[in-house]
């Protein structure tokens, strides 16, 4: 119907036609000369409660912060269009209206005014910049038509919104609002608003920092404008006239500029980086870690580093990585947080950990603490002193390392350095290999960020994820390494929690005050590092100070420095109710009484007053019986001891006698430590070969041996004993070497022209050789 009537209409058709061309045409124009409206942003990180907490210049060097629809507030789109554009919803890219009025205005003034422009043209004018003629002018009245044909009204508004220049290299009115009132735009008081509209007229001349009387006078006039229009109610106006204005450029906010530029590394194809801190938590850390590198500054601490991880989501919600960013003298913006450095005993968890695990120890069994040499390599103590036996929380928590690195050996070095690995510490996965004892007393490199995320393992029933940097990262369900087994993680804990230790907080005038946590020091070789590493149930705090150059500090210890910082953290953010919430014991944690002379369950033998309580996991942890005390026979006076053999038919009496490792018994022999020593064997013994304990066969005492020092031998080590003994103790220059059966051959590479070869069997007697080589 219709088209037959158009048809027999020949100008319709005519018009039609010539409509269609002209359709055909804009088009095909549109498609040839693109409108480029791509400008780059600013990279901006925003903390979890969506502060902003750092920026980054757009690939242009500009501050040009994206703005969402979603900022933009109904008075700040208000006061735009009344100012600039009223017509805005209405026209189609231009104002034939204006354009008429204003070019009549400038032929009989002959002078030009931009009052024409439309908002979609002064867009255009952003996106293509160019001098104003007519022709640049008819030039962007087609470009603004375009651009109407593309996108839709709120989006040229938000284009213009974030093109608009403030000055300097501040484009935007969302980087303006940043930079000149510190608040994101949909803030902003009415007052800030009507200035924001002001400034681009003129840009330079009106910056707030620079020119403010003059940004002030066209505030009132605008005010008075927006009054007489009824923009906005009367009171808001006069409110908005009222409130003091700080005309001045703020920083852009860089809460921790270390983690804003490792964000934007992992993450930089993004603009808009949410991320896990919390600003107020990396505020109050901050504060304190300033305020404790200040309070050590004498002592030789130059820096300091904290992170806290939020231990059920894994995410950083405080990083902070160097005392004050703004002090070069100290290297302020180093990256404590992620620098290698030697972890001091902070790794010694892991160990005992394993060893719970693994059945070797539970709290109370006794370790040895005695000068030990491991084929070449004996540690000392911090404090170069030995203590002979202690329980393995105490050597945990007092950081000894020959009970540590004696655990390691006994369980294999290897399974240590495999949970090392595990435990994701990138050094140990790197050199492997390479690694010796000396690993376990912070001979691998460890960063905090490595700690603290095996620390928040621990709060997290042994189980190890990657830390979360991010809200939109979601590695909550992958990656997941089992470190510990839930029950020997609990005891570990419970191990770290105890109170009484040397590295007690002290800042705390009653106990009731101070949160309860888990955590270990650390002072790493040569005193360069102070680590405390703490967990309860809901945060996980990881704590360096030292100096970033490495130098070592004389007074540095872990104990002192760091640990008041630890406490003073969780202080600080626990919420006052939680300072006390503890973890629940898994299931099979049981406890049980054991003799604290071993930590083996009591034999009749053992005193009752030596019982303690202790944590155990049935089947795993060691069930023996303890063996300290032994039934002895001895004669009446005790002087004497007899054995099944030659026992006499009277004469005698059954008494226990406490029977020491003989490593110990040499051990307090030496440092003449006293302890009841059982009376000797009955001379007349047939059983006996001799009184003088083991006897060594080789190294021959009269022999020299003659070796290449570049490439020395070992030597056989070889003692014979009577029967009943099973077990001989071999020692190089008094310091324990190996343990093996009686008569067994152990082997040994001299060092030096003489050594002191001395073997002990398991009745406490020994016997010495010299082992002489001929270099
Ligand atoms: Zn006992
Ligand atoms: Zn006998």
């Amino acid at each position: 119907m219709i088209l037959s009537y158009i048809l027999r209409h020949k100008r319709l058709k005519k018009t039609i036609i010539f409509a269609g061309i002209l359709s055909w045409l804009v088009l095909i124009l549109n498609f040839l000369f693109p409108i480029k409206v791509q400008k780059s942003y600013s990279t901006l990180i925003y903390s979890q409660e969506k502060e902003l907490v750092g920026a980054f210049l757009s690939s242009d060097d500009k501050w040009r912060m994206e703005l969402q629809p979603q900022e933009i507030t109904p008075e700040l789109k208000k006061a735009i269009l009344f100012k600039e554009d009223k017509w805005f919803y209405w026209h189609f890219g231009f104002n034939p209206v204006s354009v008429v009025r204003a070019l009549v205005k400038n032929i009989i003034h002959s002078r030009r005014t931009s009052g024409a422009s439309t908002i979609t043209m002064q867009t255009v004018r952003l996106l293509y910049p160019h001098k104003r003629t007519y022709w640049n002018k008819f030039r962007e009245v087609l470009r603004a038509v375009q651009l109407e044909m593309n996108y839709s009204k709120n989006e040229i508004l938000l284009m213009y919104l974030n093109y608009v220049p403030y000055g300097g290299n501040i484009e935007g009115i969302k980087a303006a609002s940043h930079i000149y009132f510190q608040k994101p735009p949909d803030k902003l008081s009415l007052n800030q608003i009507v200035m924001l509209s002001i400034i681009p007229n003129r840009p330079n001349s009106l910056r707030i920092d620079k020119n403010f009387t003059e940004l002030h006078k066209n505030k009132t006039y605008w005010i008075e404008k927006y009054k007489k229009s009824k923009v906005f109610k009367a009171h808001l106006l006069e409110e908005a006239l009222q409130e003091p204005t700080e005309y001045k450029r703020y920083e852009i906010p860089a809460l921790s500029p270390q983690f804003n530029h490792f964000i934007k590394r992992k993450y930089e194809e993004q603009e808009i980086i949410q991320t896990t801190l919390i600003a107020p938590v990396q505020k109050t850390v901050m504060s304190l870690l300033k305020k404790h590198v200040q309070q050590y500054k004498h002592t030789g601490i130059a820096n300091g580093a904290v992170l806290v991880v939020d231990n059920k989501t894994r995410q950083v919600i405080a990083y902070c990585a160097s005392a004050d960013p703004n002090d070069k003298q100290a290297q302020g913006l180093v990256n404590g947080i992620k620098a290698v450095r030697s972890p001091g005993s902070t790794l010694k968890p892991l160990i005992y950990g394993l060893a719970i695990q693994e059945g070797y120890i539970t709290p109370q069994t006794r370790l040895l603490d005695v000068p030990t040499d491991f084929g070449g390599y004996s540690p000392q103590n911090f404090d170069n002193t030995f203590q002979g036996e202690v329980s393995a929380r105490y050597a945990l928590v007092n950081s000894l390392n020959v009970p540590t690195v004696r655990l390691a050996q006994q369980m294999g070095l290897e399974k240590v350095i495999d949970l090392f690995v595990q435990a994701h510490i990138k050094d140990a996965q790197k050199r492997k290999k390479q690694l010796g004892l000396s690993a376990t007393l912070g001979g691998v490199g460890t960063s905090l960020e490595e700690l603290t995320a095996i620390y928040c393992a621990f709060a997290n029933q042994g189980v190890w994820q990657p830390l979360r940097y991010t809200r939109h990262e979601d590695t909550l369900h992958i990656n997941k390494t089992a470190l510990l087994t839930p029950q020997a993680n609990y005891i570990l804990t419970e191990m770290l929690s105890k109170l009484s230790r040397p590295d007690m907080p002290t800042q705390f005038s009653n106990l009731a005050q101070m949160p309860k946590i888990a955590w270990k020091t650390g002072t790493s070789y040569g005193k360069k590092d102070a680590w405390a590493i703490g967990y309860n149930p809901r945060y996980t705090v990881g704590v360096w100070l030292g100096d970033f150059s490495g130098k070592g500090i004389p007074d540095l210890l872990a104990a002192q420095v760091a640990t008041p910082l630890l406490f003073d953290v969780f202080y600080a953010i626990l919420p006052k109710n939680q300072t006390h919430i503890w973890f629940k014991a898994p299931k099979n944690v049981e406890v049980r009484y054991v003799c604290s002379e071993t930590g083996l369950l009591p034999s009749p033998h053992c005193a009752k007053e030596k019982e303690v309580i202790d944590e155990y996991i049935p089947y795993i942890s060691p069930n023996a019986i303890c063996d300290r005390n032994q039934v002895l026979y001895v004669s009446e006076n005790e002087k004497q001891e007899y054995c099944r053999h030659c026992l006499p038919k009277t004469g005698y009496i059954e008494k226990p006698y406490p029977v020491l490792p003989s490593e110990l018994a040499l051990f307090y022999k030496e440092n003449k430590i006293n302890y009841i020593v059982p009376p000797s064997h009955n001379p007349n013994c047939d059983r006996l070969i001799s009184q003088s304990g083991p006897q060594i066969i080789s190294p021959l005492s009269n022999y020299e041996y003659i070796m290449d020092k570049n490439s020395p031998v070992e030597v056989v080590l070889q003692a014979a004993s009577e029967s009943r003994v099973r077990v001989h103790f071999w020692y190089i220059n008094g310091v324990f070497y190996r343990k093996s059966t009686a008569g067994e051959k152990v082997f040994f590479k001299p060092r030096n022209a003489l050594t002191k070869i001395t073997c002990t069997d398991e009745l406490g007697r020994s016997s010495h050789t010299k082992l002489k080589v001929k270099w």
